[in-house]
């Protein structure tokens, strides 16, 4: 171990600064989403058996809402834009943006060169968390998806029905392509209702039992036209192991709502990043 630097206690009380203050995003316009929800009706309904996963079509401007149903579960979320799959969910820029874990009027962002709103969280039945005692909340976007890649580099193990395999097996089904070209669309999540959070003492990714019970849910508006796919994660409330038959799992609950006609009058679809892309090599033609 290195000697300390004699002003080794000054370094270190350096107060931290944010390193993207986020007062100049995009804000999102909650009350008009509010309003159109009021009187949005479902148009489908989709169950997410337990180790399993599905899609479901999102147009732009519609809702939908992600439901515990049972018994407290977690869930892996990939977004993508329908019309072109290689727009998808940046976890690690949203989590940059808009800290660790997301709640109402956060929104999941997209991949470069477009980084725009994918979704707006509308509705969060379990805001009222908060952050508790050991530094942990919910909705993470610090963990990747549960894989099997993972589990046999720790454990040697060969597990099916991990969030990632549970994904791409949607995906495949979905769009009826082959399992490796469906594996490749496959991206970090969005972890509904999971609560996690760092240990202090070593920085370790951490999880403990989800608060979610049957009826809590997560809503949220499209932004764009989504294709999105939900896994029930094997470690179903995560209190003790993933990547595994053992823990107790139960389906999740997704519906879709579309807007009443001029609902949202005055609302534009986010447009792609307005960087103009030349990288210091003049604007690409
Ligand atoms: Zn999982």
């Amino acid at each position: 171990m290195p000697k300390p630097p004699h002003d080794a206690d000054h370094r270190r009380a350096v107060a931290p600064v944010i390193c993207y203050p986020n007062e100049t995003l995009p804000q999102p316009d909650l009350d008009l989403y509010q309003r159109a929800r009021r009187f949005a009706r479902q148009i489908a309904s989709v169950l997410v058996s337990a180790r399993d996963a599905r899609c479901f079509d999102v147009p732009a401007g519609h809702f939908f809402r992600i439901t515990s149903v049972d018994g407290p579960q977690v869930g892996d979320l990939n977004l993508w834009n329908a019309n072109e799959l290689s727009e998808r969910f940046y976890s690690g820029k949203t989590r940059a943006l808009h800290g660790a874990h997301l709640t109402t009027g956060e929104r999941m962002w997209s991949s470069f060169p477009n980084l725009r709103p994918m979704a707006t969280i509308v509705e969060d039945t379990l805001d009222w968390y908060g952050i508790d005692e050991f530094g942990g909340s919910v909705h993470d976007v610090i963990g990747t998806r549960c894989d099997p890649y993972t589990g046999n580099l720790l454990a040697g193990s060969q597990y099916h029905y991990c969030c990632h395999s549970n994904l791409t097996r949607a995906v495949s089904d979905h769009l009826g392509i082959p399992l490796e070209q469906a594996e490749a669309h496959v991206h970090d999540v969005l972890n509904v209702f999971m609560c996690t959070g760092f240990t202090r003492d070593t920085g370790q990714y951490f999880m403990k039992a989800t608060p979610v019970r049957p009826g809590d849910y997560l809503e949220f508006f499209a932004e764009i036209d989504l294709l999105g796919a939900l896994s029930a994660c094997p470690g179903g409330d995560c209190s003790a192991e993933h990547s595994s038959d053992v823990a107790a799992c139960y389906p999740l609950q997704v519906d879709i709502f579309a807007p009443d006609a001029g609902a949202l009058d005055g609302w534009q679809q986010p447009q792609p990043s307005g960087y103009n892309r030349s990288h210091g090599l003049g604007v690409p033609s």
